[in-house]
C-alpha cells in the first residue's frame, strides 16, 4: 500500500470556501491524501482563493511565492510539492496564475472540485493542468460524503451550501462572474446530507449560498421549495438543534422565511442582511434593487415575526461618486437599525464589473475617515448589544474546550464565543448559560443548570448524540 500523501488547504475569504475547502479534502482523500495543518510537509498544497477585493487576490500571490520555496526547500530534499490554485482569483485569473506562477500545477475554478484527482493527473502527465469551465453536471451530486470519523472531528457546527451563484449583477461585485448563475440544490440532498452530518454529531447547521435566500431547489414532493420550507423540514432531522442561513439579500425575503423564525424554534434569531449603503442613490448606482425603505421595512418584518431577533450587515464606504450625504444616510441607517455587529469594507473596484468603469473616485484618505466612524458606530452598537448580555441566561451550544485549561466554549444564539468552566463532556449540547462578565467580544459565564442532559433546551436530541470529544 502507498504512504499517504498530505495535503494542506489554505482558504480565504467567506464561509462558502470554508465548505468547498472540506469537499475538496473529502475529494481527494479516496486518493489517498489526509489533511495536515503544515504546508511544509504537504505533498499538495491548495490554496482556496477570494476574488472580493483586491487585497485578497494580491495575498494569494504573495503566498504563491513563499510556497514557491517551500517547494524548492522540499526538492532538495528529495521530495516532490504540488501546488493548485482553487476558488475566485482561479476562475477570474485562470491563465494569468498561468503565466504569472509558474510554480502552480493545477488551476481550478469552484464548479470543478469534484475534477480535482483528473486534474492532479494530468497535471502529473502534461506539467500543467487548468479547468476553470462551467460544467453541465452539478458538482455536488459528484463530491463523495465526508466518512463519520472525519465529520467529528470538524465538530458540532457545520456548514451546507444550499445554493450557490448570483443573478443580481451589483455593480461592484464579480460574484456573478465567478460563481456563474444562481444554481439551487434540490432539497432532498440538502435533507440527506444534514440527516448524514446529525447522525455524526452535527448539531448546527448554517445553510450557505451567495444569496442563500433566493434558494428554490426542487423538493421532494416535485414542488419548488424556497427557503422558509426547507428550514422547517431540516428542523425535524432528529439531534439538528440549531438552524441559520447566510447570507441573505433584501430583494429575495418571502413570508415562508419570516414566518419560519416565528414557528421554528431552531431557526436561530440572527440573521445577516447586507444593505452596503443607506443612500437611495447609491443603492441605484450600486444596482443593488432596493432602497433604504424597502430595507428598513424588510426589518421591521422580521422585528413582527421575532421579537428578539438581532441582525447584521455588510456595508461598502466609497463607492465611486459617495458624498459626504450619502455616507450621513449611512449612519442615519446604522443607527435607526441598530446591529449586533456589522462588516464594512472600502470599496474596491474589480476588473469586468460595471462599477470599475466609473471614474468619480473617493480619495483614499475619505475613504479610510469615513470606514473608521462607521466602524466606531457599529462598534459602540455591538459592544452595547453584548453588554445587555450581562446577567441574563442564555442558552449557549457548546463547540470545544477552548485555551484555557478547564475552560468549553460555546455560541449563544447570535453567535457570541461564551466561555465557561465546565467538562468536555457538555460539547454539543445547548445548556443555558447565566452571562456574568464581558472580555473584548467574548462572553464569560457559568452553567445555569447542572451538568445533566435534560437541560439541552433546543429540540430535543439523544444524550448519547449530544457527547462528542471536545
Ligand atoms: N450576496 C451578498 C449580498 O448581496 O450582500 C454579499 C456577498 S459578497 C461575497 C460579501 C460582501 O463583500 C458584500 O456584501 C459587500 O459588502 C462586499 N463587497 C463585494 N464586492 C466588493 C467590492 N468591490 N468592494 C468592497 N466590498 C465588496
Ligand atoms: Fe454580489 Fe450583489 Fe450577488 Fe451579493 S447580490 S453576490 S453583492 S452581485
Amino acid at each position: 500500500m502507498k504512504p499517504p500523501r498530505k495535503l494542506h488547504i489554505k482558504s480565504y475569504g467567506c464561509q462558502m470556501n470554508v465548505y468547498d475547502a472540506q469537499r475538496m479534502v473529502d475529494t481527494l482523500e479516496p486518493e489517498g491524501f489526509v489533511e495536515t495543518g503544515n504546508p511544509e510537509d504537504a505533498d499538495l498544497v491548495i490554496l482556496n482563493t477570494c476574488h472580493i477585493r483586491e487585497k485578497a487576490s494580491e495575498k494569494v500571490y504573495s503566498e504563491l511565492g513563499r510556497l514557491r520555496a517551500l517547494k524548492e526547500e522540499a526538492a532538495r530534499r528529495g521530495r516532490r510539492m504540488n501546488i493548485a490554485v482553487a476558488g475566485c482569483v482561479a476562475q477570474a485569473e485562470g491563465s494569468e496564475i498561468i503565466h504569472r506562477a509558474p510554480v502552480v500545477a493545477v488551476v481550478v475554478g469552484p464548479q470543478s472540485y469534484h475534477h480535482l484527482p483528473e486534474l492532479l493527473a494530468r497535471a502529473e502527465k502534461d506539467g500543467r493542468a487548468l479547468e476553470t469551465e462551467f460544467p453541465a453536471e452539478d458538482k455536488f451530486a459528484f463530491l463523495p460524503p465526508p466518512k463519520p470519523d472525519v465529520i467529528r472531528a470538524r465538530g458540532v457546527s457545520s456548514f451546507v451550501t444550499i445554493q450557490e451563484g448570483c443573478d443580481k449583477f451589483c455593480t461592484f461585485c464579480v460574484v456573478p462572474y465567478t460563481r456563474g448563475a444562481e444554481v439551487s440544490r434540490p432539497a432532498g440532498r440538502i435533507i440527506d446530507e444534514v440527516t448524514r452530518l446529525a447522525e455524526h454529531g452535527v448539531r448546527e447547521v448554517t445553510l450557505i449560498g451567495q444569496n442563500v435566500n433566493a434558494y428554490h431547489g426542487e423538493g421532494p414532493d416535485g414542488r419548488i421549495w424556497r427557503l422558509g420550507t426547507l428550514l422547517h423540514r431540516l428542523a425535524g432531522i432528529p439531534g439538528i438543534v440549531r438552524l441559520r442561513y447566510s447570507t441573505s439579500h433584501p430583494r429575495d425575503l418571502d413570508e415562508t422565511l419570516i414566518e419560519a423564525h416565528r414557528d421554528v424554534p431552531a431557526v436561530m434569531p440572527f440573521v445577516h442582511l447586507p444593505v452596503q449603503s443607506g443612500s437611495d442613490r447609491l443603492l441605484a448606482a450600486m444596482n443593488r434593487k432596493h432602497t433604504a425603505d424597502d430595507y428598513r421595512r424588510a426589518i421591521d418584518r422580521f422585528r413582527a415575526s421575532c421579537q428578539d431577533i438581532a441582525f447584521s450587515s455588510d456595508f461598502i464606504v466609497g463607492f465611486p461618486t459617495e458624498t459626504e450625504e450619502d455616507f450621513q444616510a449611512t449612519l442615519a441607517l446604522v443607527t435607526q437599525i441598530g446591529y449586533a455587529g456589522a462588516y464594512s469594507f472600502k470599496y474596491s473596484p474589480r476588473p469586468g464589473t460595471p462599477a470599475a468603469e466609473l471614474r468619480e473616485m473617493v480619495s483614499a484618505e475619505e475613504m479610510d475617515e469615513r470606514l473608521a466612524r462607521l466602524q466606531e458606530l457599529i462598534d459602540s452598537q455591538q459592544s452595547a448589544f453584548n453588554k445587555a448580555m450581562i446577567g441574563k441566561t442564555v442558552d449557549v451550544l457548546f463547540e470545544r474546550s477552548a485555551r484555557n485549561p478547564g475552560q468549553i466554549v460555546g455560541r449563544t444564539a447570535y453567535l457570541q464565543p461564551a466561555h465557561v468552566m465546565a467538562s468536555p463532556a457538555i460539547v454539543g449540547r445547548v445548556l443555558p448559560t447565566k452571562i456574568e462578565s464581558l472580555e473584548r467580544y467574548s462572553l464569560l459565564g457559568e452553567l445555569a443548570a447542572p451538568e445533566h442532559p435534560a437541560a439541552v433546551t433546543e429540540q430535543a436530541s439523544t444524550p448519547n448524540e449530544t457527547r462528542m470529544g471536545a
